[in-house]
């Protein structure tokens, strides 16, 4: 396994995080240090399209101002503890942070998606998470702390610097923001860290490439909407009805199912955009019944269903339905004129259900 060396940046700084500073906020620093505000985008492109990790890889800056801004600005790369390939090109990734705390981030079937162009990244926006929802690991080892926006580009940067090694062109085009955490509870972060990779002169990816998925934090969806309604939507839904949403995704007990849709519905309107909506399939869940409730409530909606059936996690118990009841719970969908996808098990070999590394590599 390729390992990068443990925090070899070349600055001690305890100053603002390079990595989440935008292009116009890395001029005004350097204008405050009496340097040229042009030197900030130098060294934007650095570390946001080159995805360097050390300052000493800024050649044409000089030494002295590099010197001066490494004061100023941390660049604390992430360090690669784990990793693992799936046999369908699912690869996971288990980062370190500064702090000692560690996050996971997956690249998506890259064989086949290298074919079509196409490489998208799952990338995490907590350190654990607070929701606790029933299928997931992460939420079993409990809330640690918000991602700041540079630990999250930073996930987006490590894995272009590490397959540009064996792709000189490699280049993420999706980004879902699905990975450990629940985006809307870190809200600021997540939506700077989205401007900074949409930046044309760092890694240009299309507003419309990323796509933050919530368990349902009704807030968020609205001021997403009004705040940058281009970015995608995807809610973890799991159930059409209060009663069992209750069960599956606590957060429902906050924002019951009525309020969740009315939301999506605005955010629908706003952005022109189709709502996905994920329903995680369990020997429990699959049944006729459950999909009735689910087609009853996005009935007329601007949505499409991704079905998705679970990752076995030991810990829960949950275990993988029938590839009958799939297709039957798919087909009452179908039926009601909801668009409907079964996302294909991905990286089950190597636990790729979202906080099943960082627990393994945690014990
Ligand atoms: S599924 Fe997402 S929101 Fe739910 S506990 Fe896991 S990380 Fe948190």
């Amino acid at each position: 396994m390729e390992r990068h060396e443990p925090h070899s940046c070349n600055n001690a700084a305890e100053g603002r995080e390079l990595r989440g500073c935008k292009e116009e906020e890395l001029g005004e620093i350097c204008l405050a240090n009496d340097l040229a505000r042009f030197r900030g985008s130098q060294v934007f492109r650095w570390v946001q399209e080159r995805a360097v990790r050390t300052w000493a890889e800024m050649t044409n800056i000089r030494e002295a101002d590099r010197k001066l801004l490494s004061a100023a600005l941390a660049l604390q790369p992430l360090e690669l503890r784990r990793e693992q390939r799936s046999q369908d090109g699912t690869r996971k990734y288990l980062f370190g942070l500064a702090d000692g705390e560690s996050i996971e981030c997956v690249l998506m079937d890259y064989e086949r998606r290298r074919a079509r162009n196409r490489q998208t990244v799952c990338v995490s926006t907590q350190v654990g998470c607070p929701v606790g929802c029933a299928f997931c690991a992460t939420g079993l080892g409990g809330f640690r702390r918000n991602l700041t926006a540079g630990e999250i580009t930073g996930q987006v940067l490590e894995l272009t610097r590490l397959l540009r090694r064996e792709d000189e062109g490699f280049q993420v085009t999706n980004v879902v923001f699905m990975g450990m955490g629940e985006p809307f509870l870190n809200y600021e972060a997540v939506l700077k860290a989205i401007e900074i990779l949409n930046s044309p002169q760092g890694q240009n990816i299309g507003m419309r490439r990323m796509t933050i998925s919530t368990s349902g934090v009704v807030p968020g969806i609205r001021r997403l909407a009004r705040d940058n309604a281009q970015v995608g939507l995807a809610v973890s839904l799991h159930a059409g009805t209060d009663v069992m949403r209750d069960v599956l995704v606590p957060m429902n007990r906050r924002y019951p199912l009525a309020e969740l849709l009315g939301a999506c519905r605005e955010y629908s309107e706003t952005s022109g955009r189709r709502v996905t909506f994920e329903v995680a399939l369990t020997e429990k869940t699959a049944n006729k019944q459950e999909a009735s409730a689910v087609a009853k409530l996005l009935r007329g909606m601007l949505a499409h269903v991704n079905l998705i059936p679970v990752n076995p996690v030991a810990e829960t118990g949950m275990k993988r339905p029938t590839e009958e009841r799939i297709t039957e719970f798919a087909g009452v969908l179908t039926k009601a004129g909801i668009p409907v996808s079964v996302r294909e098990e991905r990286g089950t070999d190597i636990e790729a259900a979202c906080g099943q590394l960082r627990r393994r590599y945690g014990e």
